[in-house]
């Protein structure tokens, strides 16, 4: 079936909202990873690390506080996602400036760094890309980059102005930040072409769906209907399965935009339109053929049961009114037949609906009963 925009837009927000939660949940997954981690590193902290043994804790509660927040929706997942890489951010690269300032001589400690902490540098960067985009993890990564190599930069200068021994530790900073650089260059053109193509892909995608929707009721135009129709008569012909046609048409609708301007017969057109989408199983197809005419293909129903279900739908226009005006539509149908042709089904409908309008409107005829 071809919904209405409303219905189109129900489902695109539902599916958004799926996303959401889980989303939610995998940031949840990696914060309690993240915590673990912190309290693994405290409770097997070596003696006299007092960053290890004031900071972490405190990550801790912060990042649980975050988890909590994250759980009950304190706000938006946008927002959240911002905070939780500020957090991290900080904490990754605070130990780094302790590392570097007031920690052991660095040469001490260079492989640790490097084999270690290095990593959760590196993981910052990739995860700015990942949760904040493009643009947010440019900012990320780039900062985080800067801040890292000026930290190197300083050690090194300061290690050369006091022409200590231990200055060749600069090979392996040097090292290190080329693979960040690479990292970032990487990670930064992924996901840029990611985006570029995906973007690419939405346009397409929502052009082919303009292309084939009427802008007015949301529903399939001709050009839309063409492809349901061309398939749905292969199929036919291929598996002898019924295939209805049914062409209604609102009557004196030229009257209701003269008694009432144009934006009442739009809405008295989109109105009708929901109850179609909404009357229709969802292997049918129902489309605006044009004007204030619609088609309905119905596959695998005959004429009788088309018949019973296009009265019914009459009968219930001809009881509600549509945008407060009291409206009735006239049906013509036609069964297509094998190997003629859907052009052939859709004129018999036409022919009928023609007759139908003739015998005084509000009336459904179909072209079994016409040969009966
Ligand atoms: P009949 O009972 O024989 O079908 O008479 P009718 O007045 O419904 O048919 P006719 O074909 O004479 O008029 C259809 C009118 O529908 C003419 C056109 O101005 C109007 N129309 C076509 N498209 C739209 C639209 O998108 N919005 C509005 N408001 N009017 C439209
Ligand atoms: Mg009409």
């Amino acid at each position: 079936m071809d919904s209405a925009p409303g219905n189109d837009l129900q489902a695109i927000q539902t599916e958004l909202n799926r996303l959401e939660s889980y989303r939610r949940r995998i940031y949840l997954g990696v914060l309690i990873l993240t915590i673990v981690i912190v309290l693994l590193s405290w409770a097997f902290r070596e003696n006299g690390d007092p960053f290890i043994a004031i900071a972490y804790p405190v990550f801790a509660v912060v990042l649980a506080g975050l988890g909590v927040a994250l759980w009950y929706r304190a706000t938006s997942l946008r927002r959240m996602e911002i905070i939780l890489i500020a957090a991290v951010g900080t904490m990754i690269l605070s130990r780094l400036a302790w590392h570097f300032h007031f920690g052991d001589p660095l040469g001490q400690h260079l492989l640790l760094l490097a084999g270690g902490h290095y990593w959760a540098v590196g993981i910052l960067i990739v995860s700015g890309f990942i949760t904040l985009g493009y643009r947010g993890g440019m900012v990320t990564g780039v900062a985080t980059f800067l801040f890292s190599a000026a930290l190197a930069a300083y050690e090194i200068l300061g290690c050369s102005a006091a022409a200590e021994g231990a200055c060749q530790n600069w090979v392996y900073l040097a090292r290190i930040h080329l693979f960040l650089a690479i990292l970032l260059a990487l990670t930064s053109a992924g996901t840029f072409l990611r985006e570029r193509t995906w973007g690419a892909f939405t346009r397409a995608e929502t052009l082919q769906h303009w292309a084939n929707t009427d802008p007015l009721c949301g529903l399939s135009n001709r050009r839309g209907a063409d492809g349901f129709l061309a398939a749905e008569a292969a199929l036919a012909d291929r598996y002898q399965r019924p295939l209805t046609i049914i062409l209604i048409d609102i009557d004196q609708f030229k009257g209701i935009n003269d008694d009432h301007g144009h934006k009442v017969g739009d809405s008295v057109i989109r109105g009708f339109a929901d109850i179609l989408a909404n009357t229709v199983r969802e292997v049918d197809l129902a489309a605006r053929w044009g004007g204030d005419e619609f088609l309905v293909a119905t596959p695998g129903v005959d004429l009788r049961a088309a018949r019973h279900a296009a009265e019914r739908c009459r009968r219930a226009i001809e009881r509600a009114p549509i945008a407060g005006i009291s409206v009735t539509v006239t049906v013509g149908i036609a069964q297509y037949l094998p190997g003629k042709g859907i052009d052939d089904a859709i004129n018999r409908a036409d022919a009928m609906l023609y007759r139908a309008k003739a015998a005084g409107r509000n009336r459904v005829i179909t072209e079994a009963c016409e040969l009966a």
